[in-house]
């Protein structure tokens, strides 16, 4: 077979696809296009063709046929089932040393199966993570790519000029480890992204209800909050959306919307694999529940008249306070939930073998993806030159700021309960953090139970050994 000369084709032209295959043209490469229907790879060319250098492809053989060797083929389809097609489209034509890069949001396993069946084709399998979205995919995403060593010395370098920047000049890509590594780390991304919106969304009800604020003054203390150790784009875009008055209406937009938060399906994914992991990630799942929950609007409706206090908020100067001890308890609460996303991270690299190393996934999360935020090049630091740090919360820097922050976070929570706001997120992680802390856990007394219905037998304390008790007398 002949050589072509363009150094990555594109596969699959919907917004992912085009703005990284216009991503990769921008940063000087030739860029060979497909689509399944012609029509998006044409108009790719007509409109961005003036962008770079892209060949377009009408068939994958064309397209195979335009690359240079080892040839690169990124896939950006629907994932699931349509992924698969597009490999085995593909598949066939590529040679020894080939590589096809997914990346779609793919489910680890099913990476990890794509890897093995590929590897025995003698094709290289790259399953990537990509965050940042549209925007995130043109102008410079964070990119998690998963594979073999070999592959990443191939592909890295392009992922390093197309990626974004942290503020140190470092590019937001790193090789995250074998076969499921990047999907996988991307999937924890995901969670943490579903754990940081709760939390957001927690205080935002908490200014609205007890302190009694609108939503224009709560966007000014989270433009506020974006000045300081929250600082981040999730926290900047709350405040816009926040800020935003409905056109039709006039009303605040965030009263216009129906209060029933959809999902796709990643955060899921997290809490089902920690579960399998043995992982306790209660902060993610609390926030995939608090969305499934907002989407019960029967269950809701039936509930309405259940009693119950109804909040009424402080004066202006308690209010004020309470403000900054929400500042407080979402700090604190967001710092859990990273400690628990890092701690899946560890667990799924220690049981496929990865050897992922936390402090890159920090750092490559710094900028381009939607979690970006300045308090990311702490975590990087934290981690780095101890990969093997038990947790997070074992950083000493972010052991005394929980430390300092716990009184105002106990307090919101508190005041939550009493008010009658739910806050999952708030409360799942100061429950997570005091159980951490515990020097006994009531787990002895379920023990006990376990071993009184089930024989189940229990562990002491004063020696080694397994040891059932004879309770009762028929048993
Ligand atoms: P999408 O809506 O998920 O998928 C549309 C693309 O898939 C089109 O190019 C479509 O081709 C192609 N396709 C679907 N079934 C196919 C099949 N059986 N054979 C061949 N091609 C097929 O597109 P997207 O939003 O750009 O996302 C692409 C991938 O990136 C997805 O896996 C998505 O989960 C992931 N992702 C998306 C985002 C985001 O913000 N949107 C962020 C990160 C990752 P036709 O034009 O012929 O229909």
């Amino acid at each position: 077979q002949t050589s072509g000369t363009a150094q990555i084709g594109v596969t699959g032209l919907a917004v992912m696809g085009r703005n990284l295959a216009r991503n990769f043209a921008r940063n000087g490469y030739t860029v060979a296009v497909h689509n399944r229907t012609a029509a998006r790879t044409e108009a790719l060319v007509s409109e961005f063709g003036e962008e770079g250098a892209f060949l377009p492809a009408s068939t994958p053989e064309e397209l195979v046929e335009s690359l240079e060797r080892p040839r690169r083929v990124l896939v950006m389809v629907k994932a699931g089932a349509p992924t698969d097609a597009v490999i085995e489209e593909f598949a066939p034509l590529l040679e020894e040393g080939d590589m096809i890069i997914d990346g779609g949001n793919a489910h680890f396993e099913d990476t990890r199966r794509r890897e093995k069946a590929l590897r025995e084709r003698g094709i290289h399998f790259v399953g990537t993570g990509v965050s940042g979205g549209e925007e995130g995919a043109l102008r410079g995403p964070s990119i998690m790519p998963g594979g073999s060593a070999e592959s990443y010395r191939a592909l890295g370098p392009m992922l390093e000029r197309i990626a974004a920047e942290a503020d140190d000049g470092a590019p937001c890509t790193a090789y995250m480890g074998p076969d499921g590594a990047g999907h996988f780390v991307k999937m924890v991304h995901n969670g943490i992204e579903y754990a940081d919106m709760q939390l957001i969304a927690e205080a935002y009800q908490l200014l609205r209800d007890v302190a009694g604020y609108g939503p224009a003054r709560i966007a000014e203390i989270f433009r506020r909050w974006n000045t300081g150790r929250l600082d981040s784009y999730l926290i900047e875009i709350t405040a816009e959306v926040l800020a935003h008055v409905d056109e039709r209406t006039g009303e605040p937009f965030v009263d216009v919307v129906l209060d029933q938060a959809e999902q796709k399906g990643t955060g899921r994914w997290t809490v089902q694999a920690a579960l399998d992991l043995g992982v306790p990630v209660p902060g993610i799942a609390e926030a995939v529940f608090a969305r499934s929950l907002s989407g019960h609007a029967g269950l809701r409706r039936a509930s309405r008249s259940l009693p119950g206090p109804t909040p009424a908020p402080l004066g202006e100067a308690a209010a004020a306070r309470f403000a900054d001890q929400v500042e407080q308890a979402l700090y604190a609460s967001k710092l859990v939930s990273y400690t628990q996303g890092f701690h899946e991270i560890r667990a799924g690299s220690e049981e496929y073998g990865w050897e992922v190393d936390p402090g890159a996934v920090a750092a490559i999360w710094r900028a381009g993806c939607i979690i970006r935020a300045a308090f990311l090049d702490r975590v990087r630091a934290a981690y780095d030159g101890r990969g093997d740090l038990p947790s997070l919360l074992s950083d000493e820097t972010f052991a005394r700021e929980i430390g300092e922050a716990q009184d105002d976070w106990r307090a919101v929570v508190a005041e939550a309960a009493r008010q009658g706001v739910p806050v999952p997120g708030f409360a799942a992680a100061l429950a997570y953090y005091d159980a951490l802390r515990a020097e006994r856990l009531p787990a002895a007394l379920v023990q006990g139970q376990r071993d009184y219905f089930g024989a189940h037998t229990y562990r002491r304390t004063d020696g080694e050994g397994v040891f059932h008790t004879l309770w009762g007398g028929d048993r």
